[in-house]
């Protein structure tokens, strides 16, 4: 078997793989990025709603298993970059009580290992890295910081309005933070109609390719091996360090010895790969003395919810610049969490048919025309029977029930209310439930008692010392806001720590 070797091995190039490539580039050490997937190409079906969403060029076409046994397509892409490249590229700070215990309708979502100011000066970083674009001191939930790297992006004409109508209701809309390049400017972001969900032709969008690996690469320490799979950890015999990963590149297996490892590839394939390396002295997988490796799975509960009015068309090309986090902490009627609520990128008639095959083309694109689309999201709470596991073959497991529905059910029925008042004579919600991926975390989760955590507040393992994981695997709960910007601040904090103890 070839052998290669390097001072850090980072596994998976995404919103923590990426941004931790990009933090550590600036060390003098011999830096590989490991990368199964491939650079996805620019090219027209980038923005071809049907290439992206009925013939999905650019997911996975790998399958899991949901709890039943019952295999699925998870919403998820293996390039370089990954899931970032198909965000919308909302790029938020949890809220500062998130970081603390939450008692929610069902459960409580549990205090964090670290407080919001010591990641805040990471987040300012996040920020400035992924060009993030917001306005300070609008939003009631907002946490203590100073102004956004860049204004906000202004509103359409219609949503302007809508926004008006909204704070007549006694709403606190505020402009969604939003990680783009150049918006309106000449060789900038065009704000089109097809961002969230679709990787951007014109390299404009804010994500882990474009603002991490592309940039790292120009340092000449760092490599990227794209198409390279990392499948299995192998540790020294003590079973204290990780001495190699084996990696399957274009058909041939490579070992690759390092002093530093960091794993990167989302919170499912984290666990698996930690589930699968397990060995005589790591029997149930390593760094899983807690036991809790794969467990606690979550990815947010999120309803997809339009208003149409048949009268009114939607002109808006760039529709998603709003957020309503009025019941953020408490609903009306409701002492608990509700969560939060997002403008979203325009539905196209071909993403509706796929829902009701038979309803022909034209009259979903009458429809969408008409309609304003949103996102509402609500907190889903760490339980251990939610978990990732992985058979003998590899073949990927998740075991998820959705809890806290009855607080995400207020917030949809609260959300259909303020529709109607705004004029909109239906309202359709559609959410993707248990096979909605695309928040995936929780699965490795960080603290400081190592019986109840799989990483401590540095994120590494408590077991393996040269194992580092900085992806969405660590989240301790998963708060009611989209997750990015947090996983990119939590992995320029861990770079920091291990530059600054040249640990390697
Ligand atoms: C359509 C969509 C829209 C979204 N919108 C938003 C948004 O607006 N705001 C937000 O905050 N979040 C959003 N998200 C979620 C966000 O993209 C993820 O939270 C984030 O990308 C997770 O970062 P990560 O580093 O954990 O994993 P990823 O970004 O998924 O990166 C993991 C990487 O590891 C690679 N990999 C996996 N296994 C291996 C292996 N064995 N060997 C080598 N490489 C491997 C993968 O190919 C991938 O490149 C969205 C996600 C999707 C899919
Ligand atoms: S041009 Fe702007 S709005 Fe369109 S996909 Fe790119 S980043 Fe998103």
């Amino acid at each position: 078997m070839r052998r290669e070797s390097f001072h850090i091995v980072i596994i998976g190039s995404g919103a923590g793989g990426g941004t931790m490539a990009h933090a550590l580039a600036k060390t003098d050490v011999r830096i590989l990025v490991i990368e199964r997937g491939d650079y996805v190409p620019q090219e027209k079906e980038n923005w071809d709603p049907a290439e992206v969403w009925k013939r999905l060029r650019y997911r996975t076409t790998e399958q899991w298993l949901d709890e039943k046994g019952e295999p699925f397509l998870p919403y998820t892409h293996y390039c370089v970059g990954g899931n970032s490249k198909f965000w919308g590229s909302v790029l938020y700070r949890l809220r500062r009580e998130d970081f603390g215990a939450l008692q929610h309708l069902d459960g409580v979502s549990p205090a964090w290992p670290i407080d919001y100011d010591t990641l805040e000066p990471y987040y300012e970083r996040a920020e400035r890295l992924y060009q993030v674009h917001g306005q300070q001191g609008v939003d009631p939930t907002e946490p203590s910081r100073g102004p956004y790297p860049h204004a906000a992006v202004p509103h359409a004409p219609q949503i302007a309005e809508m926004v008006e109508r909204l704070k007549a209701q006694g709403l606190h809309p505020s402009a969604l933070p939003l990680g783009l390049i150049r918006p309106g400017e000449k060789d900038g972001c065009i704000l089109c109609n097809t961002c969230n969900s679709f990787p951007c032709k014109i390299h404009a969008k804010s994500d882990a390719e474009v603002c991490g690996i592309e940039p790292a690469l120009k340092a000449s320490n760092v490599t990227l091996w794209t198409n390279a799979q990392a499948t299995r950890l192998l540790t020294d015999p003590s079973g204290k360090k990780v001495e190699a990963v084996e990696v399957i590149r274009n058909g041939e297996t490579i070992r690759v010895e390092a002093p530093v490892f960091v794993v990167s590839c989302g919170a499912v394939n984290s666990a698996a790969l930690l589930l699968q390396s397990a060995n005589d002295k790591h029997p149930n997988g390593l760094a899983n003395s807690s036991g809790l490796v794969g467990k606690r799975y979550m990815a947010h509960l999120a309803t997809m919810m339009q208003g149409f009015h048949p009268f009114r068309k939607n002109t808006t090309v760039f529709q998603k610049t709003v957020a309503i986090n009025d019941f953020y902490f408490r609903g009306p009627g409701a002492n608990y969490p509700l969560g939060h609520i997002q403008t979203q990128g325009r539905t196209h008639g071909v993403m509706a048919q796929i829902v009701v095959p038979w309803i022909p083309l034209w009259a979903y694109d009458a429809w969408v025309a008409r309609g304003v689309d949103w996102l509402v999201m609500s907190e889903d709470l760490p339980s251990e029977d939610n978990r990732v596991t992985v058979g003998r073959d590899g073949q990927i497991q998740l075991h998820y029930r959705a809890n806290n529905l009855t607080a995400h059910n207020q917030l949809v029925a609260e959300m259909k209310r303020i529709l109607r008042r705004l004029g909109f004579w239906a309202i359709v919600a559609h959410s993707h439930k248990n096979k909605n991926t695309t928040h995936q975390c929780g699965t490795l989760c960080f603290g400081t008692d190592p019986r109840a955590s799989v990483l401590d507040p540095f994120c590494r393992t408590h077991d393996i010392d040269n194992l580092f994981v900085v992806d969405a695997s660590f989240f301790p709960s998963s708060a009611a806001v989209n997750p990015a910007l947090t996983i990119a601040a939590q992995a320029l904090r861990v770079a920091d720590h291990i530059a600054e103890r040249s640990i390697w």
